[in-house]
C-alpha cells in the first residue's frame, strides 16, 4: 500500500495546526518519539472544512508515561482521558491535544473491553481505526500526509469504508456501525456494500456497548446539521432496532424529518427524535439509554408541550403554555419546536416573543407570595393560604403583570366573595 504524499501540499488549515503543534512535536522528536496529528483535524481539513482548530487528536510511538513526562512541563493542564485506553490529555493555550499511544493490531473477538496493545507503527496505528478517511495522519514536523488506505481518494469520491474486512472491525468495535451513520451523515459519504451487509448482519452485536457510549454517538448524529442520510441509515440496516427499538415501526418521516428542521441543540434534538413516542415514551428510552435527569426534563418538557400547544395565540393561553414549561426550557425554545413538528397555532415563536418584549414570561409567579397574603388576609399558614395563590396565579395568567397594590385589592375582593359563599 502506498503510505505517504510528500508531493501534495497540505490544505492550509492543516499548515496551520502543523505550526501550532511544533514545539509539541519537537519535544516528542528530542524524547526520540514521532508525533502525529490524526482523526477529525485531518479529515475535515482535506474537504476544506474547519472548526477542529483547537481539539486536536493526535498519536505517537511514546507510551502514556513518557506523553506525560514529555509535556508535563510545558502544558497548561494535563488529564487522563479515558484511562482504559491510555490516552493522556493535554491543554497548550487554547488547544487541547488527545495524544493516544499508537495502538498495535490485535484482534480480540467478541470482548466487551478491547484489549488495548501498544504499538510502535503509525501505519499499524491507522489501520486499526475507524474507516478509512479517519484512518489519515500528518506528520507534524515533515508536514507529510500519511495515508495508507485511501483515505483522501474516499473522501473525493465520498465513499465510507473500513481500512480492513467491516466484520473484522465490527467485531473489534461494534460502535463502529453507529459512527458509520455518523459520518456518513456529515461528509455526505456512500457507505460500501460490504459496509452495509456487515451492518445488516452484525447490528445485534451493538447489544454489548454500554448504554452511554451508544447514547454519546447517536447524540452526536442527530445534532449534525443534516442528519438525514445517517437517519436512513439506522432505519435501512436495522440498526434503529438496537438504539431506539420504538421507532422501528414508526413511520420515518415523524422522527427523521422533525430531528433534521429543528433548532441544533441536544435537548430539541432529541425531543425531535422521540416525539413519537410520547413523554412516557421518551422517558423510557431515555432512562435505557442513561440520560441525565436534567436532559430527561427538557426532553419531556418540550414533547409535553407539544402535546399540549395553546389553543390560541391570545395572552392568556400563550402565558399559561409557558407557565406549563416551568422554566425546564425557554419559551421561545418550547415555541419553536412545536411550530417544527406542527403542533399548536401557526405563528406561535412569534406570539411568545411578541409578548415577552412587553411583559417578563419568565416570572409566571402569583403577583403577592404566601407571607404577603398571610399578612394581608389576617391567616395562619393553612389550605386557603394555597388556595389564594392559585388564584393570584389564575389572575396573573389570565390578565397579565399585575402591581402589589392591585394585588392586594383583587385578594381582598376574592377572599369576601369566598366567605360569602363557604362561611367559615
Ligand atoms: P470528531 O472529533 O469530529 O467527532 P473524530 O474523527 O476526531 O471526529 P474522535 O472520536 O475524536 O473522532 O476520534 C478520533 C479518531 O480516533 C477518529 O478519527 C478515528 O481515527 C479514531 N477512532 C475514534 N473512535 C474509534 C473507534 N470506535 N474505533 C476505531 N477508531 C476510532
Ligand atoms: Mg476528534
Amino acid at each position: 500500500m502506498s503510505g505517504t504524499t510528500g508531493d501534495h501540499q497540505l490544505p492550509p488549515v492543516l499548515d496551520e495546526a502543523c505550526e501550532r503543534a511544533e514545539p509539541l512535536a519537537r519535544r516528542f522528536a528530542d524524547a526520540g518519539h514521532t508525533f502525529y496529528l490524526v482523526g477529525g483535524i485531518v479529515r475535515d481539513a482535506l474537504v476544506g472544512r474547519g472548526g477542529h482548530e483547537h481539539d486536536l487528536d493526535a498519536t505517537t510511538d511514546a507510551r502514556p508515561d513518557e506523553i506525560r513526562r514529555i509535556v508535563a512541563d510545558r502544558a497548561d493542564a494535563v488529564w487522563d482521558q479515558g484511562a482504559r485506553f491510555g490516552t493522556v490529555a493535554a491543554r497548550f493555550g487554547d488547544d487541547v491535544y488527545e495524544i493516544t499511544t499508537h495502538r498495535a493490531d490485535a484482534y480480540v473477538p467478541e470482548s466487551r473491553k478491547p484489549e488495548v496493545v501498544f504499538g510502535d507503527d503509525v501505519v499499524a496505528d491507522l489501520a486499526r481505526r475507524d474507516f478509512t478517511v479517519n484512518a489519515m495522519a500528518v506528520e507534524v514536523l515533515g508536514r507529510r500526509l500519511i495515508d495508507p488506505f485511501g483515505g483522501r481518494d474516499d473522501l473525493a469520491r465520498r465513499r465510507l469504508r473500513t481500512p480492513s474486512g467491516p466484520d473484522i472491525s465490527f467485531s473489534e468495535d461494534p460502535l463502529r456501525m453507529l459512527r458509520a451513520a455518523r459520518f456518513l451523515a456529515a461528509y455526505e459519504l456512500e457507505p460500501t456494500p460490504e459496509l452495509v451487509a456487515a451492518v445488516e448482519t452484525m447490528g445485534d452485536r451493538l447489544a454489548i456497548v454500554s448504554a452511554e457510549r451508544v447514547r454519546d454517538e447517536l447524540e452526536k448524529l442527530i445534532l449534525l446539521e443534516q442528519p438525514r442520510r445517517g437517519l436512513d441509515f439506522l432505519a435501512d440496516t436495522g440498526l434503529l432496532a438496537r438504539v431506539a427499538p420504538e421507532l422501528v415501526d414508526v413511520d420515518r418521516t415523524r422522527w427523521r424529518d422533525p430531528v433534521a428542521r429543528a433548532d441544533q441543540t441536544r435537548a430539541v434534538r432529541w425531543a425531535a427524535l422521540l416525539r413519537p413516542l410520547g413523554t412516557a415514551g421518551a422517558r423510557r428510552r431515555l432512562g435505557a439509554l442513561r440520560a441525565s435527569n436534567r436532559l430527561l426534563g427538557e426532553v419531556t418538557t418540550l414533547i409535553g408541550a407539544a402535546e399540549a400547544p395553546p389553543p390560541d395565540l391570545d395572552p392568556a393561553s400563550l402565558r399559561r403554555f409557558v407557565h406549563a414549561l416551568r422554566g425546564r426550557v425557554p419559551a421561545d425554545v418550547a415555541a419553536r419546536f412545536c411550530e417544527t413538528v406542527g403542533a399548536g397555532p401557526e405563528g406561535l415563536a412569534d406570539a411568545v416573543a411578541e409578548l415577552a418584549a412587553v411583559e417578563n414570561l419568565d416570572d409566571l409567579a402569583p403577583p403577592l407570595d404566601g407571607s404577603a397574603v398571610m399578612a394581608e388576609l389576617g391567616l395562619e399558614p393553612g389550605p386557603e393560604v394555597g388556595e389564594a395563590l392559585d388564584h393570584l396565579l389564575e389572575l396573573r395568567l389570565a390578565e397579565g403583570p399585575m402591581g402589589p397594590d392591585e394585588a392586594r385589592r383583587r385578594l381582598g375582593a376574592w377572599w369576601a366573595g369566598r366567605r360569602r359563599r363557604d362561611p367559615a
